[in-house]
């Protein structure tokens, strides 16, 4: 394939320790030849690839030394583009990188489009579409469970899952043709039904399995939404202020994106809460007060988890109560703050009201029952799950909507069949669902939508 030669700053924007320009085509070691002046004086083009070279850049019309650099060169094809590959290291400061990434435009180098390093991998084959995605995905996962899922995927697991099921469709339509062909041996007719309800059956379970996992993958990627209840002064902010200083989450400073001010990360033993309204907590105190119960409700309706604190000091409260009843259909956990004083609180009325929701005491003040608190949500979430190591999760829109498709269809092909639906009918089926199911990893899909997919990821990607 024919593509200029593209460059970009591959690092996140602002003050950093080293910034990368990354050039990316046939003519990346000509440019970067033009501009890179070795102590040694030998072009760039004499270098072996895959090595790394001390020197400064220069600037070819006015002879400047625009910056100290260490310059990696690599030729395609083992580079992430499968093109040659220059990366420029420069100092951090943002003038700087500005400055080499200037020089390398002015130098027959055009500025890459967001995700465009990322396009020309697969469009030169080094990676498949659904390992694309999960590109995008790692460069916004916000805890490090996230960015593994984001990793297999990047892997090609989820690409290899897809293929098995695609081959088994593949071979189900070869006992099909068989089928048509020689349609006067009654017996591959009475084969053939058998055979393709087994396979397309077995496809249909591994589609449900995969989606079961969405849910999953989906919290993985974006959060347990998680609300903080409780009355006033119970300990709302010295719960997340507990939660958020022993599960420091990884958030990934990304050029362009503001951090999101009214919502707190933190990864609890691999379980990642996206703390809703957090702002609202520490700043006024209590949601309840702040927005009324009525639009209380509203935002706990959108929770995925409630934590909800009491007093172990005080009596429970008519509000306590309501509160009990306003989240009795949701997932909670009941935490008894402050077992530091004398109790006043009715446990045994609080696991009346709790009935199989888990309950936690805790002295916020003292630093107890966070080990146990934390237990509690890691097994609520992974209760009756399988280990979360070799699964295979999809989280992306996208794959979910076209594995929900691709089920749909088989399903038809089941049906078809065990109807008695003659088999080069049940056939078109077959076709349509490897056709889907091929969409998840590019093999099937339009320009326009590889254009918009990959138009999403941040510039330098
Ligand atoms: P919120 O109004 O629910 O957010 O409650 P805060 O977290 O602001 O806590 C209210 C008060 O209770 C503060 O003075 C905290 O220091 C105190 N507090 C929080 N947890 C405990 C605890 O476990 N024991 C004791 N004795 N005090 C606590
Ligand atoms: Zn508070």
């Amino acid at each position: 394939m024919e593509f200029d030669t593209i460059a970009a700053i591959s690092t996140p924007m602002g003050e950093g320790a080293i910034a990368i320009v990354r050039l990316s085509g046939d003519e990346a070691v000509t440019i970067a030849d033009k501009i890179f002046k070795s102590p040694g004086g030998k072009s760039l083009t004499t270098k072996d690839s895959h090595t790394i070279h001390y020197g400064h850049l220069v600037d070819p019309k006015t002879n400047e030394v625009v910056e100290e650099v260490m310059l990696s060169l690599m030729r395609g094809p083992k580079t992430f583009t499968r093109e040659d590959v220059v990366e420029i290291n420069c100092h951090g400061g943002l003038v700087s990188v500005k400055r080499v990434l200037q020089l390398a435009l002015t130098n027959g180098a055009r500025l890459a489009e967001p995700g465009e390093f990322t396009k020309r991998a697969f469009l030169n084959g080094r990676i498949d579409l659904s390992q694309a995605e999960a590109v995008m995905d790692l460069i916004r996962a916000k805890t490090d469970r996230a960015m593994n899922v984001a990793l297999g995927q990047m892997d090609g697991k989820l690409s290899r899952l897809i293929g098995d099921l695609r081959q088994a469709l593949l071979e189900t339509l070869a006992q099909v043709e068989v089928n048509i062909d020689y349609p006067e041996y009654d017996d591959v007719e009475e084969m053939t039904v058998p055979v393709l309800v087994e396979k397309c059956t077995w496809v249909k379970n591994e589609i449900i399995k995969l989606l079961q996992t969405s849910s999953q993958g989906k919290i993985l990627r974006e959060g347990l939404s998680t609300v903080i209840l409780g009355r006033p002064n119970v300990g709302k902010s010295s719960l997340l202020n507990s939660l958020v200083q022993e599960n420091k989450a990884i958030v990934t400073d990304i050029a362009g994106t503001t951090r999101d001010i009214i919502e707190e990360y933190v990864n609890v033993r691999g379980v990642p809460l996206r703390l809703v309204d957090t702002a609202g907590i520490r700043e006024t105190e209590d949601i309840v007060e702040r927005i009324g119960v009525e639009r209380s409700r509203e935002a706990l309706r959108g929770a995925d988890l409630i934590l909800f604190v009491l007093n172990y000091a005080d009596e429970l409260t008519a509000e306590d109560e309501r509160l009990f009843e306003t989240i009795e259909a949701m997932d909670y956990i009941v935490i008894v703050n402050k077992t530091d004083l004398p109790q006043k609180i009715d446990l045994a009325r609080v696991k009346e009201l709790a009935g199989d929701h888990r309950i936690v005491t805790t002295s916020l003040l003292q630093e107890e029952g966070i080990t146990e608190l934390e237990e509690a949500i890691a097994a609520l979430f992974f209760e009756g799950q399988i280990e979360a190591g070799d699964l295979t999760y999809v989280s992306n829109a996208r794959h979910i909507a076209l594995l929900h498709q691709a089920q749909a269809t088989v399903e038809d092909a089941i049906a078809a069949a065990q109807d008695g639906v003659p088999v080069d009918m049940v056939q078109i089926d077959v076709t349509r669902t490897w056709e889907i199911l091929g969409e998840i990893i590019g093999d099937t899909v339009q320009e326009s939508l590889i254009n918009q997919l990959f138009s999403q990821f941040c510039l330098g990607k």
